[in-house]
């Protein structure tokens, strides 16, 4: 039901005062835009199903923990970190986000970072949240397990508390690891099963093929988590269709290539197969050449549950707010576009019937449709 159209938006009388805050809307974005629309995308509640929290360290914070850790950083200075964000491809931005990482040390790191995350979120008005992490980047480096998951868990918990945003934790492997690593990693995490929700797997995508962690994935199924998976970033339409027969997963990320087959496309919509997409990041890291380019019209026609995401904000200069009015301008996204973005969003996301009511409760408060 959830990835039906429910309602349209025409002729309804938009509310006003949901969000507490000002957030930030690129001004060259902002005078293409029909300001009522910016100002449905800023207060509609939002839903994000594509974030990794290691993605979300901006260089301030970076440079902070980098001093109190005696850790140092590639980059000067803050300006020099942020200028260094001019990614060739996939690879080039790992190579600067894993590096980045180092700064993460302590339990009490990762809680500031994940509670830096969720206030940005608060000041975009998102509501729930389903955020990745990779254990593997910081396991490798000698931070143990409980350490990175602790902290983590402590900001969610502070940022519930705070900002009412409840959230659904996705563990996600590294592929360019051995699934043995992948599998020494979820036998880490079973301690804290009650705590987490799915698995996941990014990274770089060609050259790490999805069959390779088939078993780890069914482990995990057994163990009663769901599954998702990066897939269709930097693969063609057919790793689409090879993730979902061998990982069985419940959305696959980005997944933006399934565009250019209309059987892919129809496989996903006639399983209710969610695409967590990330506008942004499909040009920060040239999948597409432009935002133009980015599939969305084309995988709503075709009946896909498409949603819009952050992926890795701090480098890729926008959190979700940007990434929808980047893809509303470029592709003249409407209203009711915009309900059926967020429909999709809370139909594909873990939370439980009664928290999906709540946030359709809300999303309609915006678009007055009572
Ligand atoms: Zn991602």
């Amino acid at each position: 039901m959830w990835n039906t159209r429910m309602k349209g938006f025409a002729g309804r009388t938009l509310r006003t005062s949901i969000v507490p805050t000002e957030v930030p809307v690129s001004p060259e974005i902002a005078h293409v835009l029909d300001p009522e629309l910016v100002d449905l995308i800023t207060r509609m509640p939002k839903v994000e199903l594509h974030v990794h929290l290691e993605g979300t360290l901006e260089p301030e914070i970076a440079f902070r923990l980098a001093e109190k850790n005696g850790v140092s950083l590639p980059y000067a200075s803050v300006d020099a970190m942020r200028a260094a964000y001019d990614f060739a491809d996939l690879q080039s931005f790992l190579d600067v986000y894993y590096a980045a990482c180092a700064v993460l040390v302590t339990r009490d790191d990762f809680r500031e970072l994940t509670l830096a995350y969720l206030r940005r979120a608060h000041a975009e008005n998102i509501r729930h949240i389903e955020p990745f992490f990779d254990p593997q980047t910081h396991t490798e480096r000698g931070v143990p397990f409980d350490t990175v998951i602790g902290g983590i868990l402590d900001g969610l918990a502070d940022g519930q508390r705070e900002f009412g945003i409840t959230s659904c934790l996705i563990l996600s492997f590294l592929r360019h690891l051995s699934a043995e690593s992948a599998s020494a990693t979820l036998a880490a995490a079973e301690p804290w099963l009650g705590k987490l929700v799915a698995v996941g797997l990014d990274s770089t995508e060609l050259g790490n093929p999805p069959e390779r962690f088939a078993e780890v994935f069914a482990r995990a199924r057994a163990l009663g988590l769901l599954g998702v998976a990066h897939a269709g970033e930097e693969g063609d339409a057919s790793f689409v269709t090879r993730t979902l027969d061998s990982l069985h997963v419940a959305r696959i990320d980005h997944g933006v290539r399934a565009a250019e087959n209309p059987l892919v496309m129809r496989r996903l919509a006639e399983n209710d197969v969610t695409l967590t997409v990330c506008p942004n990041s499909n040009v920060r890291l040239r999948v597409v050449t432009d935002l133009s380019r980015v599939p969305l019209r084309t995988l709503l026609d075709a009946g896909v549950a498409v949603t819009v995401n952050s992926d890795d904000p701090a480098y890729f200069g926008g959190y979700i707010i940007e990434n929808f009015t980047n893809i509303s301008a470029a592709l003249g996204l409407t209203p009711d576009d915009l309900y059926q973005l967020s429909v999709y969003a809370i139909g594909g996301s873990f939370a439980d019937t009664h928290r999906k009511l709540e946030l359709m409760d809300e999303l309609e408060s915006v678009f007055d449709g009572a």
